[in-house]
């Protein structure tokens, strides 16, 4: 978790929300303008902030897109959240700060021809950004394997882009989700793949016939999701990368 005080003069560079849509009561897409020269790698994040909080995020957008797309989960004050009911307080024109780079190294490692992409709620931002700039680039060579978990099924949110990437080019793209909370009344009319993320993802692997040979494996979002499909890939001697949003307390 990036958490840093501004420095007194304030002397941060600010950009302006452009929209913003809410996708559940908790879940958020910001879009932000693109300040002049920010580059980015797709996986990377960026720090935003708000009267003197600021935070990481993972950028959802592809660098040769206009805006900058953010997905955020709002974590109430109290539970602890500092930065997010403040941002849940923006309108469109307001601004925020931004740190002139974009950091992080959990970016597309090519090396290998499958990638499989593990991913909670909004672990699954870096990947949206890796696809489309995947496709935007023409690149050819590697198929997408996407496991994403939630407890509820409208917190999925890239559903249809995957679904759809994965009907118009299914050598590209394959996308399952899992809830893990299936005797929830909310979740009644869902009759896709069940089961915590990281408990089916074994079973995924041997399904899909990936091998640590030809398969790179990444996990992102919540830390003990991340640390269980570390332990069980690592015991098959998958190659694995990691981006953890929070530590667990
Ligand atoms: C590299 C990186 C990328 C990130 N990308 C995203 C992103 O794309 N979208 C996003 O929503 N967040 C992302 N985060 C988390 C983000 O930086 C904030 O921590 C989060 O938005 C909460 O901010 P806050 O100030 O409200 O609470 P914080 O002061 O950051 O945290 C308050 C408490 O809530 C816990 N916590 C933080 N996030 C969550 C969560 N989602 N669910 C449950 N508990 C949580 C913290 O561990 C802490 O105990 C990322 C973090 C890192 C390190």
């Amino acid at each position: 978790m990036t958490i840093q005080k501004l420095n007194k003069n304030n002397d941060l560079p600010t950009t302006t929300v452009i929209d913003y849509e809410n996708k559940t009561d908790d879940l958020r897409l910001i879009w932000l303008k693109k300040p002049v020269n920010f580059d980015f790698k797709p996986g990377q994040y960026c720090t935003i902030g708000k009267n003197h909080i600021e935070r990481a995020y993972s950028i959802a957008s592809s660098p040769h897109e206009e805006f900058l797309e953010l997905f955020i989960e709002l974590v109430p004050e109290n539970d602890g959240g500092v930065l997010t009911p403040q941002l849940w307080n923006l309108k469109t024109g307001d601004s925020v700060t931004i740190r002139p780079r974009a950091k992080g190294i959990f970016t597309l490692k090519e090396n290998h021809p499958n990638q499989l992409f593990v991913g909670t709620v909004t672990g699954i931002v870096p990947y949206v950004s890796i696809i489309r700039n995947y496709i935007h680039q023409n690149k050819k060579g590697h198929k997408f394997y996407i496991l994403e978990g939630a407890s509820y099924f409208d917190e999925f949110v890239y559903d249809n882009e995957f679904f759809n990437l994965m009907k118009s080019n299914p050598k590209l793209v394959h996308f399952v989700p899992t809830i893990s909370r299936p005797d929830d009344l909310k979740n009644s009319s869902w009759n896709g793949t069940t089961g915590r993320v990281n408990n089916i993802i074994v079973d995924q692997i041997n399904s899909l016939n990936l091998s640590p040979n030809n398969t790179m494996v990444y996990a992102c979002g919540h830390p003990g999701m991340i640390e269980d499909v570390k332990t069980k890939v690592s015991n098959l001697s998958f190659e694995f990368l990691e981006e953890r949003f929070w530590k667990d307390d």
